[in-house]
């Protein structure tokens, strides 16, 4: 593909403005470049920095100041260290998709959200993000969420009824990029859709930046890229969470997507989670486990139950038959990709912390300050396993009453 050359002297030319001195005047604020972009004005970004009020000059390159306003349409709230970012007027949207199970963010959510960013905050203006999601979640501003669509006002239907709406807020919005999480909840929404809106998607996304996206073909071989497109599946762990200053997280009128139900379409007015205690360690979101240290393993049992976690335990207790093979943790047992591990009386081994390395946040209970599994935790009690279970079991009881 051939371009037309460039003509700096034209260019230059054409930023010419009038001066009083003998020298020449730009006015490189005003010029757009070819793309249509506005450039980057230096002097001015250098004046928005300066914070006020010192004698000696002080710049501010975070842009922490109050007087920073880096967008028009990106507006930042007054005062202290911990401003909220506010796009009032966002110049396009990117919807990510989110599942958001028990009400609470998934770090594979945050990855998307984080993608959705790195998508905004490129290109002409500020763009916002707007998580959708089927039920209400924390921390999705500090996860970099500009607006929040929660979809179950009126019932999350199947994965159709929900592609029906998902092609309404399309409409409605009409939003740059979708993001989906490469699973099973947000991986087949996206076909769904790509399919209800007759477009291309992009699977398996491994790199994203927002020039390019890329993904594996040819079983690993080779690899795709190519502008990011407008539909795409994202895979775990490939882009970084979010890790700014929090966004608004504005929550917008569900009743936008409201859209007529497919003749058949099954409609769940609630989601029943699954029994956590029959539940494969693979698919647990909390796992308690039990290691050599615990001797008592009815307060164990009970634990786990009142705590509505799903059990595990390290090769010791498994090999001394305390608890059945299938709930041994670990690299020569199952790798959890749950989101938190409570370990009683564990020390930490290897081939033990092999099986929880996915996990955000581990909480140990141990005799001893020096454990491996104490180390990685990110909280730790340093006390008899046997008097902490029948105490947590005294303070969640007391909680219900
Ligand atoms: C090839 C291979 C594969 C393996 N794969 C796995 C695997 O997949 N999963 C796995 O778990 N292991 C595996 N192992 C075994 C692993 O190396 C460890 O032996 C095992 O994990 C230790 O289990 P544990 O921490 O429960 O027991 P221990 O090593 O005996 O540790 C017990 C811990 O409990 C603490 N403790 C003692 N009393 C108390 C108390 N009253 N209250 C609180 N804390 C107490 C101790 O301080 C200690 O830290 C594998 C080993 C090999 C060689």
């Amino acid at each position: 593909m051939s371009r037309p050359r460039r003509d700096p002297r034209a260019e230059r030319a054409s930023r010419s403005v009038a001066s009083a001195t003998a020298r020449p005047r730009f006015d490189l604020a005003a010029t757009l470049s070819k793309s249509g972009r506005t450039r980057r004005d230096p002097r001015a970004s250098f004046l928005a920095a300066q914070i006020a009020g010192h004698a000696r000059l002080r710049i501010d390159r975070a842009l922490r100041s109050t007087k920073a306003v880096v967008d028009p349409g990106l507006v930042e709230t007054a005062g202290t260290e911990a401003k909220v970012r506010i796009v009032n007027e966002p110049a396009f949207t990117v919807l990510a998709v989110l599942g958001a199970s028990n009400g609470r963010l998934s770090r594979f959510d945050r990855q998307i959200l984080g993608a959705g960013r790195l998508l905004a905050d490129a290109g002409e203006g500020s763009g916002a993000v707007v998580a959708v999601l089927p039920q209400a979640a924390e921390g999705l501003g500090e996860a970099g969420a500009d607006r929040v669509l929660i979809l179950t006002e009126d019932g999350l239907g199947d994965a159709a009824a929900t592609t029906e709406r998902f092609l309404a807020l399309d409409g409605h919005v009409g939003p740059r990029n979708w993001l989906f999480a490469e699973n099973g909840f947000g991986g087949d929404l996206a076909r769904r859709l790509a399919v209800r809106l007759n477009q291309p998607i992009l699977t398996d996304v491994e790199h994203l930046t927002a020039r390019q996206a890329v993904r594996a073909s040819h079983g690993g071989l080779r690899e795709e890229a190519g502008p990011p497109p407008r539909l795409m599946t994202i895979q775990e762990d490939r882009v970084a969470s979010y890790a700014d200053r929090p966004c608004e997280a504005r929550l917008l009128d569900a009743q936008t997507v409201s859209a007529d139900t497919a003749e058949g379409a099954i409609i769940a007015t609630e989601i029943i989670p699954g029994d956590p205690s029959s539940m494969s360690l693979v698919e647990a979101d909390f796992v308690v486990s039990a290691g050599n240290g615990v001797s008592d393993f009815d307060a164990f049992g009970q634990l786990a139950a009142a705590l509505r976690a799903t059990p595990g335990a390290s090769r010791v207790v498994c090999d001394a038959g305390l608890m059945p093979r299938e709930a041994q943790v670990g690299a020569s047992g199952t790798v959890l990709s749950a989101d938190c591990y409570f370990a009683l009386g564990i020390a930490g081994a290897p081939q033990h912390l092999q099986g929880i390395a996915g996990c955000e946040h581990v909480i140990a209970v141990n005799t001893d300050l020096h454990a491996a599994m104490v180390e990685r935790a990110g909280l730790a009690i340093v006390q008899d396993a046997q008097k902490v279970m029948p105490a947590l079991l005294h303070l969640l009881r007391e909680g219900e009453t």
